[in-house]
């Protein structure tokens, strides 16, 4: 649902470094908001290796990237920051001295600084380059996840892709769709052996469709309404099986998306900033981790959350005119108690 927020300062990415920010806003009595188009905290480290060991975080001699963000999420909690997840920035406008944000699910957040935590961009589906897939997404006849598996009740479904969310959602719609078919363009899938056992299994018993070794080629119907998919080989054998639905599972890539329109003076998809306040060229929009680009500026997760306490102390003036900011180390202050937005 559509939210309206007020915020001090609103942090655009929930990335390792976006969720440190949280915590340095809080620390300086800055209230925060995070956005995501994720539905899900930590950026890459969640989507892309959840899993892997990080050796080079201090402290922590190896930390998977699910344990460092479930360990920053705790760290910022005593802030209570509001978190917008699954919704994009679209857009960010100075008004009134300050900045209104505009979301991709038509929230607006009001807030007087902007930290710009935006990795390599937004991450959205890797889409297949089909003729048409504008408008059968925008009928729900194409789609790249799943929100409610009733809706795919009685339903003829064709489920793209080799890793685990195809071959998951295939064993677990073909019990209340009408049939279910898995496109795959080898015999072997990049999921956990078991499901690929049960996918198989499934298969013999006649319960799941087949179609291997195939891509997709396009979309049938009339007026973005999905009737059926034609799939090829790679010596060009053409099928089309009936489809209300495809679900395509190829991943996820990360764009700039609207960020480009902001006018924040793009190089190469990265954001300039002065280095000792990661400020970019609009006043009051701070640029931090993999975004932000200065001189010997290295792309790790540790110097982002340099930057995350730099951006801060830099903004806390904007916050609070007039009051100085007198350093203070966390073991002489603790952690400030922010109460529940
Ligand atoms: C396989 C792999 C291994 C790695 N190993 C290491 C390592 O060992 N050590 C290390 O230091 N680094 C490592 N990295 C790099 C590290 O993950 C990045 O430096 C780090 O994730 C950057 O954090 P960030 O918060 O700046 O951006 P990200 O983690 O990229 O998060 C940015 C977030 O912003 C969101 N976003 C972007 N635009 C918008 C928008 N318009 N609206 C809403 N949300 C938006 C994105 O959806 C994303 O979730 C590795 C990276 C990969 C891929």
């Amino acid at each position: 649902m559509a939210a309206t927020i007020e915020a001090d300062v609103a942090i655009i990415g929930a990335g390792p470094v976006g969720l440190f920010a949280v915590f340095e806003c809080g620390m300086l009595r800055m209230s925060s908001v995070v956005i995501d188009t994720l539905e899900a905290i930590g950026g890459q480290c969640s989507a892309l290796y959840p899993e892997k060991p990080i050796f080079d975080i201090p402290a922590h001699p190896e930390v998977t990237g699910m344990d460092l963000v479930a360990a920053l999420e705790k760290q910022a909690a005593p802030f209570h920051a509001r978190h917008l997840l699954g919704r994009r920035v679209d857009a960010l406008v100075p008004q009134d001295g300050g900045f209104t944000l505009t979301t991709s699910l038509g929230d607006t957040v009001r807030c007087k600084a902007v930290i710009l935590a935006a990795g390599a961009g937004a991450f959205g589906p890797n889409r297949p380059p089909l003729d048409d897939l504008p408008e059968y997404e925008a009928s729900g006849g194409v789609r790249y996840m799943v929100t409610r598996r009733e809706e795919f009740r009685g339903r003829h479904v064709v489920i793209a892709g080799g890793g685990d969310s195809a071959v998951d959602w295939a064993l677990s719609l073909k019990s209340i769709a009408a049939r279910v078919t898995v496109v795959h363009r080898r015999d072997k899938f990049r999921c956990a052996p078991e499901s690929a056992a049960q996918l198989k299994q499934a298969a013999e018993r006649g319960e799941i469709d087949l179609a291997i070794p195939y891509q997709l080629q396009g979309l049938e119907g009339t007026d973005g309404v999905l009737s059926g998919v034609t799939l090829a080989t790679l010596k060009g054998e053409l099928r089309t099986v009936k489809a209300d639905h495809l679900l395509a599972f190829f991943g996820l890539s990360m764009e700039l998306g609207p960020i480009a329109e902001w006018g924040l003076g793009l190089e190469r998809s990265h954001v300039q900033v002065t280095p000792a306040t990661c400020e970019t060229n609009i006043p009051g929009v701070h640029a931090i981790g993999d975004i932000a680009t200065y001189p010997g500026k290295l792309k790790l997760i540790l110097q982002g959350f340099s930057e995350a306490a730099m951006a801060a102390h830099a903004i806390h003036p904007r916050i609070f005119p007039g009051e100085a900011l007198h350093f203070e180390y966390s073991t002489t202050k603790g952690v400030p108690v922010a109460s529940p937005a």
